[in-house]
């Protein structure tokens, strides 16, 4: 394989370290020709002078100087802004976006990257759950793939691997269950964020890790799913797997199930869709079936959990709605992460967002950008901000 070189939108993320790690493990592999931050310019700095690659784009337009300033010395070249950005994306310098930004900010900047032909590593999940008929049609219209990085669309993406055109009867999902997995009401509505934000088997970014707490996560996953693998509402099933073990599973027409298995780890997905088709050898930690392994499956509670009921319904109903949802959900994470609302709440607001905006059976990517404002800005009048 001759070296691939990678746009990583959301570099300074939980997921764009861990890539950064993958291509420093791999420099005949890879390199890094696009880093991009929000705020962290720090960081961003350091990954600039240590990857040198051609572009590096910091959000925060407040940051460009000092970003600007601390490259002076490299050929680095420095943008700021958001719509910066998005047109780094449209830049013709690198062969595979990973897209790596948290929520709907993701959206824009990975359209370019389809519009211009580049395949995708798709991490950004939030893309697909707001616009995932406009994103997979504009994809297919440009024959790139789409290789899903988050680890159960990894499992199921692996399991398709050789089977053409055999037909799928369900996908399993698997989920974790999140540090309240067995909880009731009564003790969720006492959590705080510094509680909620420890993962039992994944170290990720705050709102994916409030995102599991939730359940919302894996709702999110739902609708991702149904747009990666074409696949409808009803073919779709979610089973707790507390271990983190089975990354998720695809049942076919025979009724024979695939499983992918392995350590809870992002650098495998990632590294996976980085290089795929090939595997790339590695010495990260094995799954040992000689050790205890009571590997154990159970149904959610949707009735705790109700955000993944209310993403079932924005799934089954379709439309505009999992882009309501989606909005909602970024407003409530954040009230809750700053400490404005508490932790059932963040369904109240989605629910109230869900009825209250108005429904789109077919919207068009301008609607859906529309559908996005006006859901966030219902969400957030519900808690003043
Ligand atoms: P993080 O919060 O750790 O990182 C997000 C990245 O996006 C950072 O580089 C951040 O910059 C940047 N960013 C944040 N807001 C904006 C914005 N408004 N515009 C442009 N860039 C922005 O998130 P994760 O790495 O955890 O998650 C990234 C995506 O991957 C999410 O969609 C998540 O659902 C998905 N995912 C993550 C997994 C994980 O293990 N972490 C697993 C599966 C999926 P800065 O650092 O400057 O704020
Ligand atoms: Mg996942």
């Amino acid at each position: 394989m001759s070296q691939k070189r990678i746009a990583i939108f959301g570099s300074t993320g939980s997921i764009g370290t861990q890539a950064l790690d993958v291509i420093r493990a791999n420099p005949d592999l890879f390199s890094a020709e696009i880093l991009t931050a929000q705020s962290n310019d720090e960081l961003l700095i350091k990954q600039a002078l240590y990857f040198n690659p051609n572009v590096v784009v910091i959000g925060d337009e407040k940051k460009y100087l000092a970003v600007k300033e601390a490259l002076s010395k490299t050929d680095v070249k420095v943008f700021a802004g958001e719509a910066a950005l998005a047109e780094a994306a449209s830049m013709d310098c690198y062969d595979m976006m990973l897209a790596a930004i948290v929520g709907y900010a993701g959206l824009r900047p990975t359209l370019n990257a389809i519009e211009l032909g580049k395949p995708i590593a798709l991490a950004n999940k939030e893309t697909l759950v707001v616009a995932g008929d406009i994103v997979m049609r504009q994809a297919a219209e440009k024959r790139i793939p789409i290789i899903p990085v988050d680890s159960e669309h990894s499992a199921i993406f692996q399991c398709l691997v050789g089977e053409g055109r055999n037909k799928i009867e369900k996908i399993i999902l698997t989920a974790s269950g999140g540090p309240f997995l067995g909880k009731k009401p009564n003790f969720l509505v006492n959590v705080k964020k510094d509680h909620a934000l420890q993962h039992p088997n994944w170290s990720m970014g705050a709102k994916i890790t409030i995102d599991s707490a939730t359940l919302m996560n894996k709702g999110l996953e739902m609708i991702e799913a149904k747009w990666l693998f074409n696949l409808d509402a009803h073919q779709i099933q979610v089973v707790v797997h507390p271990q983190s073990i089975i990354h998720s599973m695809v049942m076919f027409n025979d009724g024979s199930i695939k499983a992918q298995m392995g350590m809870p780890d992002m650098k495998l997905p990632i590294q996976y869709a980085l290089a795929f088709p090939q595997r790339i050898a590695n010495d990260f930690p094995r799954y040992d079936f000689k050790k205890p392994n009571n590997l154990s499956f159970e149904e959610p509670d949707l009735k705790t959990f109700r955000n993944l009921a209310l993403a079932t319904d924005a799934l089954y109903k379709g439309g505009n709605m999992p882009c309501i949802l989606n909005a909602a959900n970024e407003i409530a994470v954040f009230a809750f992460l700053r400490n404005r609302i508490g932790f059932l709440d963040m369904t109240e607001m989605v629910e109230q967002t869900m009825a209250k905006v108005h429904f789109i059976e077919q919207p068009t990517l301008q609607e859906y950008f529309d559908t996005d404002a006006e859901a966030r800005d219902f969400a957030a009048s519900l808690v003043h901000m």
